[in-house]
């Protein structure tokens, strides 16, 4: 099963922002939309980087609540991995674990179209598990 098959779900809206946004503006964003994460581009659309609620939880250990005025650019994570609408979940969800993220944008011919999160996953594949399970109980009903 592919990346495709989640968007098509759940949808394909990506929650962005500006790299001169502060954290303070990015958390409530967070907060407004009930996410976890937003991908940062310039003013093109190009990605830039992924800031989640985990660097802003970082920033504020490190350097106190002064973090929240600071640039979103300052904290977030450049080296945003991507995954496309054509992978699988299995591989995405391998990727997620190995890199210990929980968000990644989906890109196609070098555009944002969508972002899955483990959630996304976990629910995608607690239904295939349930599907698998009544297919396997008809199967054995009718055998
Ligand atoms: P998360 O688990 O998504 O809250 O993110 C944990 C850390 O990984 C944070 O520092 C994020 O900026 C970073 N991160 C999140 N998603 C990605 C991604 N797709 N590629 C690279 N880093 C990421």
């Amino acid at each position: 099963m592919t990346v495709a098959r989640i968007l098509a779900n759940k949808g394909h809206e990506v929650v962005t922002t500006q790299p001169h946004r502060t954290l303070l503006e990015v958390s409530k964003i967070l907060c407004e939309k009930g996410i976890g994460a937003v991908v940062v581009t310039d003013a093109a659309g190009a990605l830039l980087g992924i800031a989640s609620e985990r660097d802003i939880v970082r920033a504020l250990g490190s350097s106190g609540v002064a973090a929240l005025e600071d640039p979103v650019s300052r904290h977030m994570t450049a080296r945003v991995v991507t995954t496309t609408r054509d992978s699988s979940v299995h591989s995405t969800m391998e990727m997620m674990t190995h890199g210990r993220f929980r968000h990644v944008p989906v890109v196609h011919n070098g555009r944002l179209e969508g972002l899955v999160s483990i959630g996304d996953m976990v629910k995608y594949r607690i239904a295939e598990i349930e599907n698998e399970r009544k297919a396997l109980q008809e199967y054995i009903a009718t055998a």
